[in-house]
């Protein structure tokens, strides 16, 4: 926030359907986890993002979310090596997005794929952080490099004084471990600025722009105007 530079982009999926129009992953996801599917989608995501980004300046990453079904199963370290050595992406180039719920079954597992992930080289954010069961000791024991805010405390944060000062400890605590933040859902300058004034140093929202279709992401490297002086 401090200087516009673009650090990273999110890959987001939207299904085109013939007659339906387009469905939104809030419709699909859910289902495709249920009959199945959501690693092959997982894996047909994460080879396009990965090509996609190695079209993009190299200071730019991408963000590919993976759901904790796919994360749970026995492939998904396989999955993300295999899309970087097919893609030819440098692999601290892509950050692998998971939510809580990937972490909560199986700690000796959950550990044990962080840590095979993180050894390729990829980049970990826990998504949403804040909404889940938010237990402190992921924090302690899981890899992680970087917290994603929840937008629900960042469109709450300047109306409430009591989430204000959950997002400070947030950030506090992330530093501490040194963890990046990013601010989710950011869609004002007052936000943006909030969250710097509490040393969150990355956004992530309407306010710096919206999903897209994929082409228009290849014009990286212009940057955008600061918005934040950030207190870290
Ligand atoms: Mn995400």
């Amino acid at each position: 926030m401090q200087t516009g530079r673009i650090t990273s982009c999110e890959a987001l999926l939207r299904w085109r359907h013939p007659e339906r129009g387009i469905v939104s992953p809030g419709e699909f996801i859910g289902i495709a986890e249920e009959v199945g599917l959501i690693a092959q989608i997982g894996r047909v995501v994460l080879e396009k993002a990965c090509r996609e980004a190695t079209h993009w300046p190299a200071s730019v990453s991408v963000a590919v979310n993976i759901s904790a079904i796919h994360f749970r199963g026995d492939a998904v370290v396989e999955d993300v090596a295999a899309a970087l050595e097919r893609t030819g992406l440098e692999p601290s180039r892509l950050v692998v997005e998971l939510t809580e719920s990937a972490l909560m079954q199986d700690d000796a597992l959950a550990l044990s794929t962080l840590t095979r992930l993180r050894d390729l080289g990829v980049r970990i954010a826990l998504d949403d952080f804040g909404t889940g069961y938010s237990s402190l000791s992921y924090l302690d024991r899981f890899p992680f490099d970087t917290l994603k805010i929840d937008r629900s405390f960042v469109n709450a944060m300047l109306h409430r004084r009591e989430t204000m000062q959950v997002v400070r400890a947030i950030c506090g605590l992330a530093a501490g471990l040194d963890l990046d933040t990013v601010g989710e859902g950011v869609d004002t300058p007052e936000k943006a600025e909030a969250l710097g004034a509490l040393g969150c140093r990355w956004s992530q929202g309407y306010l710096f722009g919206r999903p897209g279709p994929i082409d228009g992401f290849r014009h990286l490297t212009t940057g955008l105007p600061p918005v934040a002086d950030t207190a870290a």
